[in-house]
């Protein structure tokens, strides 16, 4: 066993030594009650968990279900009187369980799986959004860049990569010294660890957290909630590293007396954000940074905010309920008066950019809202467009040049694949077949 996977036992079976066997972290789960599991049983599946970490595997079955079950939602932390990161322990022990129960090469090509489809989709979104210039910035090695700050997107936001160009203006808005990281060469390795390939994991995610260390930044910002969620418990609990770490909204937040000298007028708006609890601190961040903005007024909804920490991910396993949360929050906010709903991440962006087709509701993420606040931002959503459907043109103008620019290639079963991707998601949307149409005939025109 590696040194580091020796880490991850040792913080299991410290997890397990301070558990009392109350029961409370099971009893709040929200996935184990969605799949039916009685809260009444709460000491026996903790008795599980506990069998599971200092014995070794395979899981109960009652266990099982309820780390197949698990989204990551942290409700379970928050209820432990122990203070003990439950979800951190349920991670490890999912995977130990796993470990258990099938051979490490299923995982791995499981992981090398969906690993390749994430990154063909991320390549080909990204380079049909972005200038060359841009993408090579963002996708040079961690370990060369020199600023104090480095702000690392992660994978997916390149799905929606106008976030990411609206993190820079603020960043820029403030004067600060940083570089900008991200893309599938730095993952965060959730899908190795998921599928409990952990030799991989290692060599990704693990070793994406050294190569930060190594660029010898001072502060480190997050954007994505699963690799703020992993690094914040599987690397920095593992070791402590020499940089801060934490999510770009818990920073700005903290900066929010610079921001406000530098907001300028705003439009009047109504708005409601589309909140997840589960990671840090960023719900009240995006909260407090949203209310300084002028002429924004903040209406109050209340909504399912901790069944998971992000839309999609492991929630997708529950779309009958994610897709009752997207409309219950698009109808509640009309009822309650708001005109735009504000996205927190980029899952849940993707999930809500297409409820403008379904109902008279704006959506865009908090960091359109904060750098057009400071008299920046205004990228083009193209995500939206493609989600909300209706012509195409200005999408499609804007992906012939980006795609010449990056000497990439559509062809059709490229673009086939990318529209189940983006409309297959649980979420709100418009015509799928103008996204399909409109792309196949870029592809055909070579
Ligand atoms: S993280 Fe959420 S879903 Fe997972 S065990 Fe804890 S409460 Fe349940
Ligand atoms: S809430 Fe905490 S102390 Fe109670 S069973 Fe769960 S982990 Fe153990």
């Amino acid at each position: 066993m590696s040194a580091y996977a020796d880490r991850l036992e040792a913080l299991a079976a410290e997890a397990a030594d301070r558990c009392t066997g109350c029961g409370k972290c099971f009893e709040v789960c929200p996935t184990a009650r969605e799949i039916g599991l009685d809260p009444g049983e709460a000491k026996a599946r903790v008795g599980e968990l506990l069998a599971l970490t200092l014995d070794g595997g395979p899981a109960a079955d009652g266990l099982q279900k309820w780390l197949n079950a698990c989204d990551g939602s942290a409700r379970c932390t928050d209820a432990c009187p122990e203070k003990i990161n439950v979800r951190q322990w349920v991670t490890i022990a999912k995977m130990k369980a796993l470990n258990a129960a099938r051979p490490r090469e299923v995982g791995a090509a499981n992981a090398a799986g969906r690993f390749r489809h994430m990154a063909q989709a991320v390549r080909l979104l990204a380079s049909m959004q972005l200038p060359s210039e841009t993408l090579k910035k963002i996708l040079e090695p961690a370990e060369r860049r020199t600023a104090e700050i480095l702000f690392y997107t992660g994978c997916n936001v390149l799905r929606t990569p106008h976030i990411v160009l609206n993190v820079m203006d603020i960043l820029d808005a403030l004067e600060l010294d940083f570089d900008v990281v991200g893309g599938t060469a730095h993952c965060c390795g959730v899908y190795q660890f998921q599928e409990a390939d952990l030799p991989t994991y290692e060599r990704m995610g693990h070793r994406t957290f050294q190569r930060f260390g190594q660029s010898g930044a001072s502060k480190v910002l997050t954007w994505c909630p699963t690799c703020t969620k992993n690094f914040d418990e599987l690397e920095k609990d593992v070791e402590e590293p020499f940089f801060d770490l934490g999510h770009i909204s818990e920073f700005l937040a903290a900066n929010l007396e610079t921001l406000k000298t530098r907001f300028v007028d705003q439009p009047k708006r109504r708005v409601v954000i589309h909140e997840h609890l589960g990671i840090g601190a960023t719900v009240d961040s995006i909260r407090k940074l949203l209310s300084a903005v002028p002429n924004l007024e903040l209406v109050e909804l209340v909504q399912d905010s901790g069944f998971s920490y992000a839309c999609g991910g492991q929630a997708a396993k529950f779309k009958g309920r994610e897709q009752a949360i997207h409309r219950a929050l698009a109808e509640g906010a009309i009822a309650a008066g708001a005109d735009t709903i504000v996205t927190m991440y980029h899952s849940c962006h993707r999930a809500l950019a297409g409820a403008e087709a379904v109902y008279p509701l704006k959506v865009v993420n908090f960091t359109d809202v904060i750098a057009e606040a400071l008299g920046r931002g205004g990228h083009p959503d193209y995500y939206r467009l493609y989600k909300a459907g209706g012509a195409m043109d200005e999408a499609v103008t804007a992906a012939r040049t980006f795609l010449t620019g990056n000497g990439v290639r559509v062809d059709e079963a490229s673009v086939q694949s990318l529209t189940a991707d983006i409309f297959d998601e649980t979420g709100l949307a418009g015509s799928r077949e103008a996204f399909a149409q409109a792309f196949t005939a870029l592809a055909r025109e070579g």
